[in-house]
């Protein structure tokens, strides 16, 4: 469906509104402006979300670059270039990047510890945190990339700390333990200094997840077994905790609060880049057709950080795509929570409110990265059912 005949199709969507809601149990008044004062029950008070199809800014859709055995970090000789291969990391990426940049360094210190300037091919989180540390470590850097922020699809990202989303499927996860503990740690610790700088960066929230049933149950998608994984000495999250029905104003019987990191995409993005620029970081623009191109480089060391990018550019063929879609509704800076429920989240983003429907079966394995405006007003939909049910 074409953008334009989505929005002016949106009186006969919001007409079907009622009838999504009735599996929440709740249902969304017609036509009513959803700001109806502050829910309280117990210690949580809420502003409610002015969740309408009409406040969808925009969509966006990208791929994750997910790999079964994991990400790539490793290097590879290409003609007299050292590649360090610094991609693949699924639904993670900009959790994970300070961690993964570290490692990709150390084996660039370790294989080359002449390399006096150093190239970077890809400017999303990976690419701009590894040119950073690089830097840190008294190198000058180039990057390259056919996009950089606010271009790049990974821009499109939920926003929120997620250390072993899709990370690579469970069988590889004893290869991962400690590494990805290494990663995760130096990452979390990273984004502890980004905290309450101008234009946050870099953030807490308070979620809420909504169920009808037992928090338990597993939904099958027909996707492999993804590998989980936690750091047995410490927490990265507070304690999820279970609320009762006089403790919250939603109308759900299984309620639990959790805290966590997000990270607002544009002013992050913008800090990376000007932080790398300050620094004396060059960017050119170019788009690499073939792996070969690069040897027409300066540089001698280079760190490959192009995502999904690199299943072409180096003919990777264990990259598979996992298509993801988020929709930014128009912000109100009063929200400051989160909601998992149903099939979707909502993260309360200061750059934009965003609606993710997830879990969408189909998403494994696909190459689509056109924007589903159906998909994004199931999601609002669900959202508003829930504002609709807020107890006041
Ligand atoms: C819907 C969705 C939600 C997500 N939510 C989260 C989240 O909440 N938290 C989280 O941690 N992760 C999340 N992720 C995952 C995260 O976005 C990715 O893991 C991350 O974007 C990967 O970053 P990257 O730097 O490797 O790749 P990208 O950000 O895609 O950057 C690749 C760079 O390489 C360049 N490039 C590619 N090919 C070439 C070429 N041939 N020549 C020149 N340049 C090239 C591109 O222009 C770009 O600059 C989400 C992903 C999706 C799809």
């Amino acid at each position: 469906m074409k953008r334009r005949d989505f929005f002016q199709g949106m009186g006969a969507t919001l007409a079907l509104a009622s009838a999504a809601p009735q599996s929440l149990g709740v249902t969304v008044p017609q036509g009513e402006p959803t700001h109806r004062g502050v829910a309280s029950r117990g210690s949580v008070s809420l502003a409610p979300i002015d969740a309408r199809v009409d406040r969808i800014t925009e969509i966006y859709t990208c791929l994750r670059p997910f790999r079964l055995t994991g990400p790539r970090i490793e290097t590879q000789q290409l003609g007299n270039k050292l590649i360090v291969h610094n991609y693949g990391h699924g639904g993670s990426g900009w959790s994970l990047s300070w961690g993964s940049s570290r490692i990709a360094l150390q084996l660039l210190q370790k294989k080359a510890r002449n390399t006096r300037r150093l190239g970077v091919i890809g400017c999303g989180p990976i690419g701009l945190t590894s040119a950073i540390l690089a830097q840190r470590a008294g190198l000058p850097v180039t990057l390259y990339a056919k996009e950089i922020p606010p271009q790049v699809a990974s821009m499109g990202a939920t926003g929120h700390w997620s250390p072993d989303s899709q990370f690579c499927v469970a069988a590889f996860a004893s290869r991962w333990c400690r590494r990805w503990i290494e990663m995760a740690d130096f990452s979390y610790k990273m984004y502890q200094d980004l905290l309450g700088l101008p234009g946050d960066p870099v953030q807490w929230y308070y979620g809420y997840k909504l169920s009808n049933s037992s928090f338990d149950v597993a939904a099958p998608r027909g996707e492999p077994e993804f590998a989980k994984f936690n750091n047995p000495n410490r927490r990265y999250q507070p304690i999820q905790v279970d609320l009762a029905p006089d403790e919250h104003p939603f109308s759900f019987p299984y309620v639990r609060r959790w805290q966590n990191l997000l990270f607002n995409i544009n002013s992050y993005a913008r800090l990376l880049l000007s932080d790398f620029l300050a620094a004396g970081g060059k960017i050119h623009i170019r788009h690499f057709e073939s792996a070969e191109e690069l040897l027409s480089l300066p540089e001698k060391t280079i760190i490959n950080a192009t995502g999904y990018g690199a299943k072409t550019l180096f003919n990777d063929p264990e990259i598979v795509a996992i298509r993801g879609q988020t929709a930014r509704l128009v912000q109100q800076p009063e929200i400051k929570y989160a909601i998992r429920a149903q099939d979707f989240l909502f993260i309360p983003r200061r750059d934009g409110l965003v609606v993710q429907y997830i879990d969408r079966a189909g998403s494994y394995n696909n190459e689509d990265d056109s924007p589903d405006f159906q998909e994004a007003s199931d999601a609002v939909e669900q959202l508003a059912a829930v504002m609709a049910g807020l107890r006041y």
